[in-house]
């Protein structure tokens, strides 16, 4: 099964794709920790995206079709996938319809007061990726990883200036792809602002 988790950041995609990974053993693919792991490596391409993700701005469509196209051609990518955070721009959804077909796209819906709450108390561990928040989800001892027992930080990217970007970031160029996936008839609404547990539920009443 393929799949597109579209919402704007802090709805939840990706821990829902977390879930349904290991329910449908189908690979989560999220550009956004694709940019990171290539930060954290300092290879070329993430020298090339660090201030930009820093920013909230989006990293320019050519790069980001290149890397999509590349992870959808390994071999876990074959027996179906869940894309987070692609296609971002209608320039991606069309690249995209180019290179696979997609089942389903399944629409986060939020409002803007419980994404600020969401992102604002987000606290991740560096290494691990795993996310925390600081009132939804506070790990066992206050700042550090339940597992590593490593420091955990705000990414710089959900700090109060650089989420109102990536919120306006959202309207304007990833917005219009909920009409081109509806058009289409790909596109089912879920109400993001449940608890895990309920929109998974849900997730399974919906997609067949
Ligand atoms: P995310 O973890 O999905 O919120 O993504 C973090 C950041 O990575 C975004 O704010 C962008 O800077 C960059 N990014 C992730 N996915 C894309 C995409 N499809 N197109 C352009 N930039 C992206």
């Amino acid at each position: 099964m393929n799949l597109i988790f579209l919402g704007p950041p802090g709805a939840g995609k990706g821990t829902i794709a977390a879930i349904v990974k290991d329910a449908y053993k189908i690979p989560h693919i999220s550009t956004g920790d694709l940019f990171r792991a290539n930060i954290k490596n300092e290879t070329e391409l993430g020298k090339m995206v660090k201030e930009i993700l820093a920013s909230g701005n989006l990293v320019p469509d050519e790069v980001t079709i290149k890397m999509v196209e590349n992870r959808l051609g390994e071999s876990d990518a074959k027996s179906g996938y869940i894309l987070d955070g692609f296609p971002r721009t209608i320039a991606q959804a069309d690249a995209l319809s180019q290179m696979s077909l997609v089942d389903h796209v399944i629409n986060f819906v939020i409002d803007r007061e419980t994404i600020l709450k969401r992102l604002s108390g987000r606290r991740v561990c560096k290494s691990t990726g795993r996310t925390y928040h600081i009132l939804y989800n506070p790990p066992k001892v206050e700042g550090i990883d339940d597992e590593t027992g490593e420091p955990l930080i705000q990414r710089d990217d959900d700090k109060e200036e650089a989420i109102l970007n990536r919120l306006d970031v959202y309207e304007k160029s990833t917005a219009p792809l909920i009409n081109y996936y509806k058009e289409k008839g790909l596109l089912i609404d879920l109400d993001a602002s449940k608890s895990p547990e309920e929109i998974f539920e849900e997730f399974k009443k919906v997609v067949k």
